[in-house]
Order: structure tokens, then sequence, then C-alpha cells
């Protein structure tokens, strides 16, 4: 299976894998996480090292530790597991957001064995309200954009790259996203959809970790550990520029064809 790795782990991968090389260790075999003994690495072992490899080390030991943490990890139904995540997110207070006006975390919602999700940015004033992802104006868009693909709300997953409402709806800071967003993945990594499709620039650049406009995003696939990515309009820029729907149709189009799906003849309204 694919291991799943967020591009904070990628980077203190590479650094690593950099630090070796300079050392002359060119070969490299896998570990299972399971069976590292974290209290195994001697301190002396770790001042030895430079400080830019001390830093790559440490985060690995968080991720090393997140990862023995996980509670999911082994749970076969993806309910139960999306459950366990949930109870270790907890009333979070990891980012500034709890503290800034937010009336609830909106983890998210649909069937935890959905072929297909949808990830947005960030619940907005009616998602805090309600406890759901787009519950809003937009939400009725992403209602729509479902039904022209002969779906049901009930047969995806709906989440957002942060769970908590941004005062006033501003755009996510890049700190909240990576505190976050790791819940996401492990929602992801237990439900397993066989297509993601990323509503708007700020969810397909943090998930892909790519700096780029959405004209470089739409109408391919990107691999997301594993899983086939595509990128279309948040529903909220539909309802500032409804031509745009067509386009969204068509990225749409794209994702029923990967997954098998009969196409509808009638598109998004
Ligand atoms: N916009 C988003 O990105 N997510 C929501 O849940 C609602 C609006």
């Amino acid at each position: 299976m694919a291991v799943v790795l967020d591009p904070q782990l990628k980077r203190a991968l590479a650094e690593r894998v950099r630090f070796y090389n300079e050392l002359g260790i060119y070969d490299f075999y896998r570990r299972n996480p399971a069976e590292l003994n974290l209290s195994e690495i001697q301190p002396e072992e770790r001042e030895e090292m430079t400080p830019r490899a001390n830093a790559a080390t440490r985060v690995l030991q968080r991720e090393d530790s997140r990862e023995l943490a996980k509670p999911e990890l082994n749970v076969i139904d993806p309910a139960q597991a999306l459950r366990l995540i949930r109870e270790d997110l907890g009333d979070c207070t990891r980012c500034v957001l709890h503290k800034q006006g937010r009336k609830q975390i909106v983890f998210g919602v649909g069937n935890p064995k959905a072929d297909l999700m949808f990830i947005g940015e960030a619940p907005g004033a009616d998602e805090d309200l309600q406890g759901e992802p787009f519950v809003g104006r937009a939400g009725q868009l992403l209602n729509n954009m479902i039904k022209a693909m002969g779906l049901q709300r009930e047969d995806v997953y709906i989440a957002n790259i942060i769970k908590c409402r941004p005062p006033g709806n501003r755009t996510p800071e890049r700190e909240e996203c990576e505190t976050c967003s790791p819940f996401l993945m492990r929602q992801i990594a237990a439900i397993q959809p066989k297509a993601i499709v990323a509503l708007g620039a700020v969810a397909a650049k943090t998930l892909l970790a790519i700096n780029a406009p959405m004209s470089e995003f739409r109408g391919r696939w990107f691999d997301f550990r594993g899983t086939k990515l595509a990128v279309t309009y948040h529903p909220a820029f539909l309802l500032r520029d409804p031509r745009q729907k067509k386009e969204t149709w068509k990225d749409l189009q794209m994702v029923m064809k990967e997954l098998g799906m009969p196409i509808p003849a009638k598109g998004v309204e």
C-alpha cells in the first residue's frame, strides 16, 4: 500500500537523506514505524549531528510519535476510524482559531466509504453554526454539483482544509493549515476515496504544496499520496461568476469518467 506522507514530513525526510548522503550513505531500507522505539535513540547520538540534521530529526521524531499515537491505525471500519480521529481532535485548541470566535469544530460529513471526497477551504458562518461543512449558499451550489453528477450529498464525503471558521471568513493562515490538515490527512487515509476534488485554490495549494494559479490546476489529474486528485472552482466563486459553471462541469465530467460513472447530459445549475 502507498505510504502517506505529509509535505512537512517529506521535507524533513529529504533533509535527512541529504544529511546521510553528505556522510557517504546512499542506501536506505524501509522500517515499519510501529517497530520504532524512540527511547532507543540516545541523546548523545543527536548531539553529534549538525543543527540542520538535528532539526530534521526532531520533526521526524514528532511525526514518528504521532504515527505511533494514531488510534485509528489498524482499524478497518472507516466509520470507526473517523470516530477515533474526531475523538483525538477533541475540543481542539491547537491553533489560534479556537479563541477567535469559532462556535464549533466542523469535522466533515458524508459516507465514510465514499469513492469521492470534496475538500473546501474553511467553514463559514453557516457551517460554524451548524457544525457541518458546506451548508450555506456555497453548500447549496456544491449540492447542485453533486446532484448533477447523479449522486446525493450522502454518497460523498465533504471536508475542509481547516475545521474552524477564521474570523470574518478570512483566508486561513499557513500555520492554521499546517496545524489542522494532518487531521484531514487522517480522514482521507481512513476513507480511502478513489478520487478527491479540491474546491478552489486554497485547497489545491495546501493539498498539493504547489503555488500555482487555478488555470494550472484545472483539467488534469494530480497524484495525492496515491489518490487521484482533481481541482475545480470553489462554489463560492461560482456564486460570484456563474458563467464558470460550465467549466466546473467539464472538471466534474473528468472525475465521473475516471470513476466509471455515467455522464448525465445536464450540467451544474
Ligand atoms: N466554504 C468552504 O470552503 N467550506 C465550507 O464548509 C463552506 C464554505
